[in-house]
């Protein structure tokens, strides 16, 4: 195909012990996936449905980078969450079958501009500015689905060495299994498109200097240092 000019092809994240990389295809997220950050938001949880929302793949950065403080908010907050690999096309598929679809899992920031986020909502208008920016989607090597389990493991996130978030995958709302299936039922879902499955409670403001590391039991640890906005 000839075009006018040329685009960046997808991002790509690395795959722990394999040659190849896994490229991004969409980026979707789930909101109040656990109970207590539901809470600290002001919500109560539920059990209706989970509440879904998209990145654009543009959105993505890789675990390690320096990135400037994002432009258009003066509230940007981290939200530490495993992020989920799909490796193969999924319609209508139920929670038995999620796992023979996922590639592998990931530390993921789902990087948020609160105020506008906040703003937007309050209004009932749609706010796709709070999450989805540049640098937006931080995610870690991804380790493969044979060689890491999902079994309650512990997640935290630590900004300077401080410890902010704290809690177990097992607290989650919404199951991962239960999040594809669900998902499937929207989308006709492929490998490259990963999940970001929610974010426990300790959320809290970023500022420049700021290094955030954000980990999982078993898994390699995102990490992402905040410099001065442009
Ligand atoms: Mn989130």
């Amino acid at each position: 195909m000839i075009t006018h000019f040329q685009l960046p092809a997808p991002p790509v994240v690395a795959v722990v012990g394999e040659v190849l990389d896994f490229p991004v295809h969409r980026i979707f997220c789930v909101g109040r996936n656990y109970e207590a950050h539901a809470r600290e938001m002001g919500f109560t949880a539920d059990r209706e449905a989970p509440i879904w929302f998209t990145k654009s793949a543009t959105a993505f950065c890789p675990s390690g980078a320096s990135v400037s403080y994002p432009p258009g908010t003066a509230n940007c907050h981290y939200e530490m969450e495993l992020v989920v690999a799909i490796g193969a096309e999924a319609f209508r598929i139920s929670p038995e079958e999620a796992p023979g679809v996922v590639f592998g899992h990931a530390c993921g920031l789902d990087m948020t501009r609160r105020d506008l986020q906040s703003a937007a909502r309050d209004r009932g208008l749609p706010w796709d500015t709070g999450k989805d920016f540049e640098n937006a989607a931080v995610i870690a090597p991804i380790t493969p689905a044979a060689e890491w389990a999902l079994a309650g493991q512990r997640i935290t996130l630590a900004q300077n060495g401080a410890v902010r978030q704290d809690a177990l995958l097992g607290e989650m709302i919404w199951s991962v299994p239960e999040l594809i299936a669900d998902l499937s039922r929207l989308y006709h879902l492929r490998a490259g498109d990963v999940i970001f499955t929610g974010t426990p409670a300790g959320v809290g403001p970023i500022t420049p200097g700021d290094a955030l590391t954000g980990a999982i039991e078993g898994l390699v640890p995102v990490e992402l240092a905040i410099t001065a906005a442009q």
